[in-house]
């Protein structure tokens, strides 16, 4: 949950999934419709598909325990190989090291590592490997963590009060500031789409989306493809179509321009219909519940 996503965020989400569903097995008999509609507002939806996925491995194949190694870790939906290599450390003693950003930060300076993006990462690698034989890594793996969350910070790293600084390779050549070397932002790019908002009395027309792709499962108003470049809507019904607003979200691929309109027809149509009351009980996207900002209800 925490993936992407602050503490502060997580907190209420994480209370309230635990206690729906309190163990592995729990989970994996849940239904998609369920996690999505508890999920919802949290965003990164693969991680929700991901955890129900593995929770059903995890019944099915290992009769309900957890796998404790990063061989077997690594091969669930889910896991890459930091939380693979944290799990298998700090819960199961593995001689690895977990190379998260902060450990990362943290052996690039020590090291003095000033190449980028594949380089940067063979190379920490590569010292984490040969770190992970000593004794204890799993309290290397969060020492490490530490070290970089609380003295050898991202832009403001506190040398003179680190105990590791008499061997700071960064420190000694005063480049701790500019390691490690970021790559480049991509710029994000922008996509185009129209949602509706059909109503029929205190209803309102929602669909579910594919099973695949983008915010698969999950619940919509009537929306077009998303486009390259803006578009002319494609109205769902033919009625009298207000534009009510125009939501931008940020996804962590591109942007969206979401033009929005409403509707209010006569007589209601083929389609899943639900009160505003009860689209709660649906797994809206945020970009939705964004949309129904501008809906007067
Ligand atoms: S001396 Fe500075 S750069 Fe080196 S590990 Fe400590 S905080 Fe980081």
């Amino acid at each position: 949950m925490l993936q992407q996503t602050t503490v502060a965020t997580v907190k209420g989400y994480f209370s309230k999934f635990l206690n729906r569903w309190p163990t592995i097995k729990d989970l994996a008999s849940a239904s998609q419709d369920d996690l999505m509609q508890v999920w919802q507002g949290l965003g990164y939806y693969s991680r929700a598909r991901n955890l129900h996925k593995t929770a059903k491995i995890i019944t099915e194949d290992y009769q309900g325990i957890i796998p404790n190694s990063y061989a077997e870790l690594i091969k669930l939906p889910g896991l890459g190989p930091y939380t693979a290599a944290a799990l298998a450390s700090i819960a199961f003693k593995e001689p690895i090291i977990a190379i998260d950003t902060n450990v990362n930060r943290v052996l690039c300076r020590l090291f003095a590592i000033s190449t980028t993006s594949t380089t940067q990462k063979k190379q920490v690698q590569d010292i984490a490997n040969q770190l992970a034989h000593a004794q204890h890594s799993d309290t290397l793996t969060q020492a490490l963590m530490d070290i970089g969350s609380s003295f050898c910070k991202a832009n403001t790293p506190k040398c003179h009060e680190c105990f590791l600084k008499s061997s700071c390779l960064a420190f000694s050549k005063d480049i701790q500031n500019i390691l490690p070397q970021k790559p480049a932002k991509p710029i994000r790019p922008k996509r185009y789409a129209h949602t509706f908002v059909m109503r029929y009395k205190n209803q309102v027309c929602i669909e579910k989306r594919p099973e695949k792709g983008l915010l698969a499962g999950l619940y919509q108003f009537p929306t077009s493809e998303f486009s390259d470049k803006p578009t002319t809507a494609c109205y769902p019904a033919s009625a009298q179509w207000q534009h009510i607003g125009t939501v931008r979200h940020i996804f962590s691929h591109f942007e969206l321009e979401l033009v929005v309109w409403e509707t209010f027809i006569q007589k209601k149509s083929q389609g899943l219909w639900t009160t505003f009351n009860d689209l709660n009980n649906y797994g809206l996207p945020t970009m939705f519940r964004k949309a129904l900002t501008y809906v007067k209800t």
